[in-house]
């Protein structure tokens, strides 16, 4: 790793020390998360526990986003093959809450991550098998930081 730089730990970027925060407790005093994700985070967390249902909105969210990475416009690297089976956002979340063992590790996973305030424990979206997209089958929840191995998380 090149000198004064850090790689964030939500987007996974390499950047400089300038792009995160002081902090005190850390070894190197740099926040984990880069200015733009710590500001993402804290926006996603508020409208969280604004929000009636917490588990709901973070479905939706993470539908979105898969959604989006399953569009045909959407060229980031290594997700040139990856599609999503769904017509549109809404359907994706109704096919995956309707599912009484997704729904139910879905709740969990957003109660711990409620409770301990850390991105690590989000639910996301993960591909059971990589090489396929977003399809009901191929679907699991995992907690965000299980689900990095391959950079796909949602
Ligand atoms: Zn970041």
């Amino acid at each position: 790793m090149e000198a004064n730089t850090k790689k964030c730990g939500r987007c996974y970027l390499l950047l400089p020390h300038s792009d995160y925060y002081y902090q005190s407790n850390t070894k190197d005093e740099k926040a984990n998360y880069c200015k733009k994700c710590k500001s993402e985070y804290q926006k996603e967390r508020r409208k969280m526990l604004k929000a009636k249902e917490p588990a709901t909105y973070l479905l939706k969210e993470s539908c979105r986003a898969a959604y989006e990475r399953g569009g045909a416009t959407y060229k980031r690297k290594g997700y040139e093959h990856v599609r999503c089976s769904f017509d549109n956002v809404r359907d994706f979340q109704e096919a995956l809450w309707n599912d009484e063992f997704f729904r139910s590790e879905w709740i969990a996973q957003t109660d711990v991550y409620v409770k301990y305030n850390k991105y690590k424990y989000r639910p996301t979206l993960d591909r059971i098998n990589p090489k396929l997209g977003y399809e009901k089958d191929n679907i699991r929840m995992l907690a965000q930081h299980i689900n990095v191995s391959r950079d796909k998380a949602v």
